[in-house]
């Protein structure tokens, strides 16, 4: 069976195509710049070179369309035709409390993805957008929702209440939800499969550092706890993202700056973070680069990060009453050997040690735990759209 997987934001759609009797990835692209000037696709497959189409695209279901026909292209395409397609998966950010599972789509699941725009109004859109798109394309192939949230659903209450009053929860759905659920489904199974243990049996801490980072608490293989809250903003520190902050600092800085929300909300969400503190770059390399050349606040930007991480870790571990395994996952933590040494570093308490030795490699799943660790530290990449393909696969077989 042939899964496509789509990942749709505002001007840009990621897809992969999966066959899913080995888990294979046939083909994977990105076309960029929809409605916008200079629209292009461009189509990855093993051991061949890369297609690029550069085309006018007005609109998404002009974009999906294109993909289907790369994807059929008799040249550089891998299907003969779009019947060989099963079904899509399609990434959505935000499932509200209505989803706590993957869902096959309808109209009432339209109706609810529209409801949940108010709590995401930036990324939900060009998903829903990406969905109407496939449907009218291939209005008989079974599509369905993954949410970012979704994992995040079984937190204990005591983990997604804020201590707010009950009524804004209530009213206005104001409470923690947590983001890149998928990931973390995803990186919490590989590591119990690992271990060699049910996953129900395991206690896991899964540090999903990328441009974004979050960390949750895996217990029992399911979500205890996760460091992103009402949005992606809370929690660490990111490239250009604050995380958690004393409240009283917005309405302090909105007074004395004299600024609106907006201008508040893009200095927390895009000029903060690891940006924020150095004032060099949102990316790690160049602030890594920039700290071994003795930049000060690059190494204070960093030292910040980690220290957050390791406090987060050590908080998890106290909430589940302990922990089997560490797992570092996304753009940092599968390809810098150099962020999982400072996070470990100073775990020992909490029977937590690498060996330096295994530790120096990118992008690849490893053990780097010390024979004489007692948690076990994992290296997993990370791998969203396999998640996605499977539990489209499970709910349309
Ligand atoms: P997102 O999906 O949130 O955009 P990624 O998971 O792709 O982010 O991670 C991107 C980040 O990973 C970049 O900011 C980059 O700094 C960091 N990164 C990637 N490779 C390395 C590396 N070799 N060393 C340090 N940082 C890296």
């Amino acid at each position: 069976m042939k899964i496509l997987v789509i990942n749709c934001g505002s001007s840009s759609l990621k897809y992969q195509l999966l066959d899913m009797t080995n888990e294979g990835v046939m083909a994977k692209g990105l076309v960029e710049r929809i409605g916008i000037e200079g629209s292009k696709l461009t189509q990855k497959v093993e051991g061949r070179d890369k297609y690029i189409v550069e085309k006018p695209l007005a609109n998404h279901q002009e974009a999906i369309q294109l993909v289907i026909d790369a994807l059929i292209d008799e040249k550089n395409g891998v299907i003969k035709s779009m019947d060989e397609i099963a079904a899509v998966g399609h990434r959505v950010v935000h499932g509200g409390e209505k989803y706590a599972e993957s869902v096959i789509i309808d109209d009432s699941v339209m109706k609810a993805l529209n409801e949940c725009v108010k709590l995401a109004p930036l990324h939900n859109p060009p998903n829903i957008t990406g969905i109407e798109a496939c449907r009218a394309l291939m209005p008989n192939v079974p599509m369905v929702a993954v949410f970012d949230t979704a994992f995040h659903q079984t937190m204990p209450k005591e983990s997604y209440i804020y201590a707010l009053p009950y009524e804004l929860y209530e009213k206005y759905g104001v409470r923690r939800y947590g983001f890149h659920g998928t990931s973390h489904k995803y990186v919490s199974q590989e590591a119990a499969k690992m271990i060699g243990k049910d996953i129900k049996d395991l206690k896991l801490v899964v540090c999903h550092l990328g441009n974004g980072a979050s960390i949750t608490a895996v217990k029992n293989g399911k979500s205890f706890d996760t460091s992103m809250g009402f949005t992606p903003l809370e929690g660490l520190v990111m490239g250009t993202r604050s995380g958690d902050l004393d409240p009283a600092v917005v309405t302090y800085l909105m007074k004395q700056l004299n600024i609106s929300a907006d201008e508040m909300d893009n200095i927390l969400n895009k000029k903060s973070g690891i940006l924020g503190i150095s004032g060099v770059s949102s990316d790690f390399r160049d602030v890594e680069d920039e700290m071994n050349a003795g930049h000060e606040r690059c190494k204070l930007a960093l030292d910040i990060f980690h220290y957050r991480v390791r406090k987060y870790i050590g908080s998890y571990v106290a909430a589940m009453d302990g922990i089997d395994a560490l797992i570092f996952t996304a753009g940092l933590g599968e390809n810098s050997p150099e962020t999982r040494e400072e996070v470990c570093n100073g775990l020992g308490a909490l029977g937590i040690k690498i060996e330096k030795s295994k530790n120096n490699f990118k992008g690849r799943r490893e053990d780097i735990s010390a024979v004489d660790s007692k948690v076990k530290v994992f290296v997993i990449p990370t791998d969203e759209e396999l998640m996605i393909a499977r539990d489209t696969l499970n709910l349309v077989k």
